[in-house]
């Protein structure tokens, strides 16, 4: 048990138990409620991070909310008729003789309590009082925890911690930098790493074996519930080892930090091929937490009369008891699937009597036979089917199935799962050139390295691989290129002229000249898992001091301009917005 008696005080509120009836103790902390009983008796229940205690305190004080105090008294036992089971101090008060305001305050911008929802800029801007709720107190502390059991795990497993700098040049995330102007070297910039990918690399030439940070990532994206501008990664890298040497380490990493928090070590997580996961739920993050999967159909249809589905590839998916969505509902669900990318969506009702369909007319009986019983579908079912180009009815189906079947994040447990196999590329852009489904230093699968020199880039696998929990992904990594023809090559299939690629990443490729170890990384952000583990929705509530959505700080106003002086030491001229 840790010690809390300072200077100021013997204990710490929430500690007190009955076992404390008749010590003399002095506590410190703010006034959570205060409660009148007549003109000289006041309840006061005081607060610190370890929790609220009740005060018994007579003679006439001017006691307010959150004012800081300092007070002396007897730990005694109350009345059977006024203990309070909901709360670990329930069972004592504390008959206070002596009071000590330390700092008064003003009433605060909203009330401390965590079943009332308060505006979020509100709460940020105060965000120092905000802290003080139990809320927070616990996710800081949580957060607290999952950072510890995460060190000691990596520890434990022989990784050394090294820092990287922040201060760097771009790197390949694929996001947009911030950027930080220089002033010895005016028109010149620093960007903030997105990640310390090229560094670790570069400690695995340099022979530290295992590498890992708790590392701060950043990256100018837009923000959402799971993304902060910065946040923090576990970051990790190894040499001579393979994929699964890096699956079980970081295996052990979150299971360490599950356990931290929850008391329950996970079980062995599963693998899926990314494949798999595409063609069962239409994601690279499949939330395995729920059924509905993506049904495939296209032999069903093979032969079919019916236009619409006379398409490379049909899909369906059964939402059970579905039946009763409204027309509304599912005209809303159709326009959506066009947005993401659809011709169309069609809907089937399994009634009583048959199923009740706008499209029921143009198919035979056997086709609705086969796709009843392909389905499994029972009466009160929705069926929900897509005919387009395979990934299309995946991504699409995989969208309508999150939407009309997905709980929230925190609910139903905690479902891990490593997706492994991912294509190297992930289709091409506009100019012809393909998009690096990671970073492009990932190793190409080695048994598809004929397909990349035939130029079949969409056919390459690497040898990447994410982890997801509960739908969210949490982190990627993947082998390393270690060789610098192969990195060459990538480089130069990728549309990286050698002159480009010497530019950006010349330090790594030159590293590469002296000897370097075959190796693979991995990151996941902490973030996200904290969220997860404090039962939160939203990875503003386990960080200190987040950003809105908006990207501002209410607290300190950041975003904020800078003074001409300063803009003209750094060589800088703001332009007129353009619109
Ligand atoms: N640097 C990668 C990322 O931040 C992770 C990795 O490949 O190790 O996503």
């Amino acid at each position: 048990m840790t010690d809390y008696s300072t200077s100021l005080r013997t204990d710490r509120c929430g500690d007190l138990r009955v076992g404390d009836v008749g010590r003399q103790v002095t506590l410190c902390g703010w006034v959570d409620r205060r409660r009148e009983h007549g003109e000289h008796l006041a309840f006061v229940d005081l607060r610190d991070r370890s929790g609220v205690v009740q005060l018994v305190i007579d003679g006439a004080h001017d006691l307010r909310s959150e004012y800081v105090l300092q007070v002396t008294g007897t730990v005694r036992e109350r009345p059977a008729d006024t203990a309070n089971d909901g709360l670990a101090t329930g069972a004592v008060e504390v008959d206070t003789t002596d009071v000590t305001v330390l700092s008064t305050a003003e009433p605060p911008p909203f009330p401390l309590d965590d079943r009332i929802d308060v505006d979020e800029v509100v709460r940020l801007r105060h965000r120092y009082v905000d802290l003080r709720r139990p809320r927070m107190q616990r996710n800081l502390e949580v957060r607290a925890r999952v950072n510890s059991a995460i060190r000691q795990a990596m520890e434990e497993q022989g990784f050394v911690e090294v820092e990287t700098p922040m201060l760097i040049a771009s790197t390949p995330e694929g996001a947009r930098d911030f950027v930080v102007p220089s002033r010895k070297e005016p028109g010149s910039f620093y960007a903030l790493p997105q990640s310390p990918q090229i560094f670790k690399q570069l400690c695995m030439v340099g022979g530290v074996d295992r590498y890992y940070q708790i590392a701060r990532c950043l990256r100018d994206e837009d923000l959402r519930a799971d993304r902060q501008f910065e946040f923090m990664q576990l970051d990790a890298e190894a040499s001579f080892v393979s994929q699964d040497d890096v699956l079980a380490f970081i295996s052990h990493a979150v299971s360490s930090a599950t356990e931290a928090v929850t008391g329950e070590r996970p079980g062995e997580i599963p693998r899926m091929s990314w494949d798999e996961a595409m063609e069962r739920f239409g994601s690279d993050k499949p939330d395995i937490r729920f059924g509905m999967e993506l049904v495939e159909l296209t032999e069903v249809f093979a032969d079919t009369g019916f236009r619409a589905f006379q398409a490379p590839c049909v899909k369906g998916i059964r939402v059970p008891g579905g039946a009763d969505l409204s027309r509304n509902r599912l005209d809303d669900l159709t326009e959506q699937c066009k947005q993401w990318g659809a011709k169309g969506l069609v809907w089937m009702k399994v009634e009583d009597d048959g199923i009740n369909s706008p499209v029921a007319k143009f198919l035979s009986d056997e086709e609705m036979g086969a796709l009843r019983s392909t389905l499994e579908a029972e009466i009160g079912d929705l069926l929900l089917i897509v005919a387009d180009e395979r990934h299309t009815v995946r991504h699409v189906l995989g969208l309508v199935r999150l939407e009309l079947g997905r709980p929230p994040v925190t609910e139903g447990g905690l479902h891990f799962l490593w997706v492994v196999d991912f294509p190297l590329f992930e289709g091409l852009d506009d100019t012809g050139n393909p998009i690096p489904a990671h970073h492009p230093f990932t190793m190409p699968h080695e048994e598809d390295l004929d397909a990349l020199e035939r130029g079949d880039l969409l056919d390459v696998r690497s040898r990447a691989y994410d982890l997801v929990l509960n739908g969210w992904e949490l982190g990627s990594g993947s082998v390393r290129i270690h060789r610098r023809e192969i990195q060459e090559q990538i480089f130069a299939v990728l549309g990286i002229g050698a002159e480009e690629a010497q530019t950006k990443f010349g330090f790594l490729l030159d590293a590469f000249r002296y000897g370097a170890p075959p190796h693979a990384g991995f990151a996941f952000g902490m973030d996200r898992l904290t969220a997860i583990l404090a039962g939160e929705e939203n990875i503003r509530e386990v960080i200190a001091y987040p950003k809105t959505q908006s990207g501002a700080d209410p607290l300190t106003n950041a975003p904020a301009r800078i003074d001409e002086h300063h803009l003209t030491e750094l060589g800088l001229r703001i332009l007129p917005p353009t619109d």
